[in-house]
């Protein structure tokens, strides 16, 4: 497994009861975590905090080295944001709410589905394209046949409009290196003001909303402009040619394995509410069966996602930095509707295609079930930002009515063959209340502080990433917490 310190590209793309109810570990009954806890060696426990792949890798990789771990999660299944919807769906078919690709670059997650014999399979490439309502062909945009309705906009492609008018800041980290003042102090810009400032029309601007629309769920005017200029400086950001992969038979499959190999040593429905620390270890105060339990280690991994962290009490608290990232951690908005038809009409010879980006409230839309086999299928929608918002406060039907007349406008076929359809809003879901982290205006500094350890405490999930916002992103902060512990506590 390639260690997280050798990578060097940048990021791709988150009650207490009162204390008289606090049981102790000895009180309980032998249904409760403390009877399981009791019949293992305890005294060098390591609690890894949240089941998502950052806690899972964590407790894996320390599992097997021979720590003495236990990982709490508050749900009662592990994968955090990998989640796989498979019982809404006739067929068999199924379809990812979470998180769906796997890039070539994701060593991470490539090297784990290869230990665990998942196959990662490319998913189909953009081939329609539906803005300001007009009906196009990516063969015809990269044509240079069809032209794309927003001022300033440059034919033969559409994602990268943007980079045209950043063109300077991109020389200038040529010029001057990525660390120099120089290039550091874009991260007072926002991506909006820097587009102005390099002479985009706000058509540019508009459209970065949808390009980026995966990369980064918010909007241009709360995003940092200086990771758009390294993101095109350094890497090869996102386009039409970008090939993308998913696991066959469902992401789901990589944290079922990982928590299955940790076995009864995961344990569910255990949310950590309060977490006291000092010199001698931790203590982690979770809720269960109702009532409020302590459970004592040397060392803690918080795996949890900051949105979800700055609602825990700390005791005696972390240092003013951490605190501050914790609090202030920017992350955005995204919503996935899936839909059931009983045909593949996007499929048929005159459809626009069967992957097709649009400035519409569902942004993307695309056949998600290319590897299953039909009549029927899925197809899925990506919705983030001001969109995602407005959608989620909609209720669950007026969703799927918004959601059904677009598709209809792209596919007039389209409601004949409906069947039905689910939502998942992560920022109504409990335990991340978000989508995933982004790089705020000012918060250049936030992964790094974010991921120091403090005292006893070790910290893991996308926020703490180089290759934040996504599962490799996950995967690498659980491989280094993992470094750090191996290096601090001998088996
Ligand atoms: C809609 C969507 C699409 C995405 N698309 C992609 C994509 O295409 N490709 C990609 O690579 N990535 C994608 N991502 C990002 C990816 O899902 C995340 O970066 C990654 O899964 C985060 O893993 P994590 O372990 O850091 O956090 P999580 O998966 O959020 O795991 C945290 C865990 O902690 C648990 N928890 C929370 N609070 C507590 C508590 N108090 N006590 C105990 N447990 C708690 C949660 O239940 C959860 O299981 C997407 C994410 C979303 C939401």
């Amino acid at each position: 497994m390639e260690s997280a310190s050798n990578q060097s590209r940048l990021t791709r793309r988150s009650f207490l009861k009162k204390a008289g109810a606090i049981t102790s570990v000895a009180a309980i009954s032998p249904f409760t975590i403390s009877s399981f806890l009791t019949r293992s060696s305890d005294d060098r426990r390591i609690i890894v905090i949240g089941g998502g792949l950052a806690g899972l890798s964590c407790a894996y990789e320390l599992d097997q080295a021979g720590y003495n771990v236990i990982l709490l999660e508050a749900r009662s299944r592990p994968g955090g944001r990998v989640r796989t919807y498979r019982d809404p769906f006739a067929d068999n078919l199924y379809a990812e709410m979470g998180a769906e690709y796997v890039d070539s670059t994701d060593t991470f997650v490539r090297d784990y589905c290869k230990k665990f014999n998942l196959k990662v399979l490319p998913a189909k490439q953009y081939d329609g394209v539906y803005v300001r309502g007009k009906h196009l062909t990516m063969k015809g945009l990269k044509s240079g046949m069809d032209s794309l309705p927003f001022e300033g906009t440059r034919s033969g492609q559409l994602f990268g409009q943007e980079v045209h008018y950043i063109q300077k800041w991109i020389d200038l980290v040529k010029e001057k290196g990525e660390n120099s003042p120089e290039v550091q102090a874009l991260d007072k810009m926002s991506v909006e003001e820097m587009l102005k400032k390099g002479g985009a029309p706000k058509d540019i601007i508009d459209l970065y909303t949808y390009t980026n629309a995966t990369e980064s769920t918010s909007v241009p005017s709360k995003m940092s402009a200086l990771y758009m200029v390294l993101a095109n400086a350094k890497t090869s950001a996102f386009s039409e040619n970008t090939v993308e992969g998913r696991i066959f038979g469902g992401n789901d499959q990589l944290p079922k394995t990982l928590a299955k190999k940790l076995g009864t040593k995961i344990i569910y429905n255990r949310p950590l509410k309060r977490l006291g620390f000092d010199k001698n270890g931790v203590t982690a105060t979770i809720t269960e069966n109702g009532k409020l339990t302590k459970i004592k280690g040397i060392n803690c991994v918080l795996a949890v996602p900051a949105s979800i962290l700055r609602n825990i009490k700390i005791n005696p608290g972390f240092s003013a930095e951490k605190t501050n990232c914790i609090q202030k951690q920017q992350y955005g908005h995204v919503m996935k509707i899936a839909m059931q038809y009983r045909q593949r009409f996007w499929d048929e010879k005159n459809s626009i295609g069967q992957r097709v980006f649009t400035d519409t409230p569902l942004r993307r839309i695309y056949h998600f079930s290319i590897d299953q086999p039909g009549p029927r299928g899925i197809l899925l929608t990506f919705t983030s930002g001001e969109d995602a918002k407005k959608l989620g406060r909609l209720r669950e039907e007026n969703r799927m009515e918004i959601a059904q007349n677009t598709c209809s406008n792209i596919w007039t076929e389209a409601p004949q063959y409906w069947e039905n359809g689910i939502t998942k809003y992560w920022n109504e879901d409990p335990w991340v209340k978000a989508s995933y982290s982004l790089a705020g205006i000012g918060q250049k500094g936030f992964r790094e502080i974010l991921a120091r350890r403090e005292g006893p405490v070790f910290f893991a999930g996308e926020h703490t990433a180089i290759h934040r916002a996504s599962m490799n992103g996950a995967i690498e902060s659980g491989l280094r917490a993992t470094e750090e512990l191996k290096r601090a506590v001998k088996v």
